[in-house]
C-alpha cells in the first residue's frame, strides 16, 4: 500500500464512500495496465462507485419490501396461465399504474400465480425506485391491532400507507372480525387515490361479504374504494404447484 492509497481511503471514509477502499486498488492497476488517461481513470472509478451504490439501494428497497420470494415476469409461464398475457403484464411492469395510483387485483384459486405476479410487479416497481411493501392480510391486521394496544398505531399505519405500492396478499383466506375489518378499511381509506394497492384473493367479489362475516355494508365500502381506479385480473385453471408435483411424480 502506498501513501496516496491511504490518503484516498481516509478521505473517502470522511465522505462515506464505502466502496473506494474496495475498488481503488484494482481500478488503479487496470489503469496502469491499459495506459488509461487520468480522465478515463476518474470516469471508471466514479462509475464503479455509482453502480455499487445503486445496487445497494436496490437491495435495501427489496429487503424493505419483504417479498416472500423474488420472481419476475420473465419467470412466469404464460403458456400455462393463459388468463393473463405476457404483453399486458410487461406493460404493467413499466409501472404506469403506480404513477396513476391505480389498484391491481388478482383473483383466482390457489396456485394460479397470483402472488408470483404481485411480487413480480412489486419488484419491477423497486427497479424504478418506488417503495413497495408486501404483506399478507392476516399479518397486516395482526400488526395493526398489536400496535393499537401499544399506542403505536399511527406509526404502524405509516408502514402501510407510505410506500408507493402496498401488496396485500391472501385476502379471504381467513375471515376478519369487525375490529380487524375496520383496520383494513383504515388502510384502504388512507391509500385511496394516494397510492397503489396490489391485492390477491382466492374469493370472487361476490364472496367478499364472507370475509367480513356477512357485513355487506363494510364489504361494499371497502370494494367501492378499492375498485374505483383499478384493474382486475381473474386467473383460472389448475394449480402450478400441482403441476410441478405431478411432474415430480412422473
Ligand atoms: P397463488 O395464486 O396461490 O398465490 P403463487 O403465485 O404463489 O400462487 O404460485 C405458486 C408457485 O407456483 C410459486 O412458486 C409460483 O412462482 C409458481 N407459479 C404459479 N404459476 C406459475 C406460472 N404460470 N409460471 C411459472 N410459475 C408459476
Ligand atoms: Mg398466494
Amino acid at each position: 500500500m502506498n501513501k496516496a492509497f491511504d490518503r484516498a481511503v481516509l478521505a473517502a471514509e470522511r465522505m462515506n464512500l464505502v466502496d473506494i477502499p474496495l475498488t481503488l486498488d484494482g481500478i488503479a492497476e487496470e489503469a496502469t495496465k491499459n495506459s488509461w488517461s487520468y480522465l478515463q481513470f476518474a470516469c471508471e472509478l466514479f462509475e464503479e462507485q455509482a453502480r455499487r451504490a445503486e445496487e445497494r439501494s436496490r437491495e435495501t428497497l427489496l429487503r424493505f419490501a419483504g417479498f416472500p420470494y423474488r420472481k419476475s415476469i420473465d419467470e412466469f409461464d404464460f403458456s400455462f396461465q393463459k388468463s393473463v398475457s405476457n404483453r399486458v403484464m410487461s406493460e404493467f411492469a413499466e409501472c404506469g399504474f403506480v404513477r396513476e395510483k391505480q389498484n391491481l387485483i388478482f383473483l383466482g384459486p390457489p396456485g394460479t400465480g397470483k402472488t408470483h405476479l404481485a411480487v413480480a410487479l412489486g419488484i419491477a416497481a423497486t427497479r424504478l425506485r418506488y417503495r413497495v411493501k408486501f404483506t399478507t392480510l392476516s399479518t397486516m391486521v395482526t400488526k395493526l391491532s398489536e400496535a393499537k394496544e401499544r399506542n403505536t398505531y399511527s406509526r404502524r399505519l405509516l408502514t402501510y400507507s407510505r410506500p408507493s405500492v402496498l401488496i396485500i396478499d391472501e385476502v379471504g383466506f381467513t375471515p376478519l372480525n369487525p375490529d380487524e375489518a375496520s383496520l383494513l378499511f383504515d388502510v384502504i381509506c388512507r391509500r385511496y387515490e394516494r397510492g397503489s394497492i396490489i391485492l390477491t384473493s382466492n374469493k370472487s367479489y361476490s364472496e367478499w361479504g364472507e370475509i367480513f362475516y356477512d357485513n355487506e355494508v363494510l364489504a361494499t365500502a371497502i370494494l367501492d374504494r378499492l375498485l374505483h381506479h383499478s384493474k382486475t385480473f381473474v386467473l383460472r385453471g389448475e394449480s402450478y404447484r400441482m403441476k410441478e408435483f405431478k411432474e415430480e411424480k412422473d
